[in-house]
């Protein structure tokens, strides 16, 4: 039985450190009801998809390095 308790405790710490993860790397911008990157409207997030939030990621880190 102890090895379904040490999987469960492996999935829990898994999931708390991609948690914080996501909250670290996360910037905090606010939810302005339209695409940050190609500023089509959403409902929910920041962006439209996947690869907008990608694009933008890539901005910002191509715009810090220019600095
Ligand atoms: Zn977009």
């Amino acid at each position: 039985m102890t090895d379904a308790i040490d999987q469960a405790c492996e999935q829990e710490a898994f999931f708390l450190a991609s948690a914080l993860s996501k909250q670290a790397k996360k910037p905090h911008l606010q939810e302005t009801g339209t695409c940050l990157n190609c500023e089509a409207v959403v409902a929910v997030g920041l962006f439209c998809d996947a690869d907008c939030r990608d694009d933008f990621e890539r901005r910002c880190k191509s715009e810090k390095l220019n600095k």
